[in-house]
């Protein structure tokens, strides 16, 4: 008889290749689930199911990160209510009709999904402060921190993720223009802060960067050896330092 503990651990193992596995899975960490789309986003809803933004990010959290209590990242039409992180349910709305928005400006369904994998790592980024009970002087520091976690979990996927964070960069850049004011900084710094990290971590592979970042903020190391401080309590294994990378 295959025991329950084999059947976990056969799951865990398979969750890690290819985040194929949720049924079985405890509940634990980061799940995700889809709802049905209304008619309007249907085409929203079928890239995420095909292109799996969000399976590929939850699979690099839950490799990485042993989160004690579950969070629900649940894909729905929200109605322009926008994708959003609710701490009192341990819950990530991932909003199909944003998506819609990010086609218009991109024109590309890779790049719309390498946008979605940003937004994803940005929201666990929010689960995760609140998880840990991090400390943040005010809404904006939190959502500059949920940014530089979202840059952090790119950069740490390697080339693939790099693309994804330039692809995400791009996305505030385009959308900087005619954008009212929330807790979030503006779009352009936004999409600075991300290439300020990726050249800051990779500039070897970002050379035509090195003009646009001379003198930026946030500094890689910084953020990196944050983040890596901060996440210690949840950390599967010890990494080595890997500023300056
Ligand atoms: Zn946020």
């Amino acid at each position: 008889m295959t025991s329950r503990r084999t059947a976990l651990a056969l799951c865990a193992a398979l969750l890690a290749a290819s985040a194929g596995c949720q049924q079985a899975s405890p509940a634990h960490g980061f799940l995700l689930r889809y709802e049905t789309p209304a008619a309007a986003d249907e085409d929203d809803a079928a890239l995420l199911r095909t292109r799996k933004p969000a399976e590929r990010a939850l699979a690099a959290l839950n490799a990485y990160l042993d989160v004690p209590a579950p969070v629900t990242v649940v894909a729905r039409s929200c109605a322009g209510e926008g994708t959003g992180y609710d701490p009192a349910a341990h819950r990530i709305e991932l909003c199909y009709d944003d998506l819609e928005e990010e086609r218009e400006l991109l024109g590309d369904e890779e790049a719309v999904a390498a946008v979605t994998t940003e937004t994803v790592y940005h929201e666990a980024g929010h689960a995760l402060i609140d998880a840990l009970g991090l400390p943040v002087a005010s809404d904006r520091a939190e959502e500059d921190a949920a940014d530089r976690f979202a840059a952090f979990m790119l950069i740490r996927e390697g080339p693939q993720g790099e693309r994804a964070l330039r692809t995400a960069a791009e996305e505030y850049r385009l959308s900087g223009a005619g954008q009212g004011h929330d807790e979030h900084a503006p779009p352009a710094d936004r999409a600075a802060a991300h290439l300020c990290l990726l050249f800051g971590a990779a500039p070897e592979r970002h050379p035509d960067l090195a003009d646009r970042t001379r003198g930026c903020t946030p500094d890689w190391t910084t953020v990196h050896d944050a983040w890596t401080r901060d996440l210690a309590p949840l950390l599967r294994h010890h990494e080595p330092g890997r500023g300056g990378r």
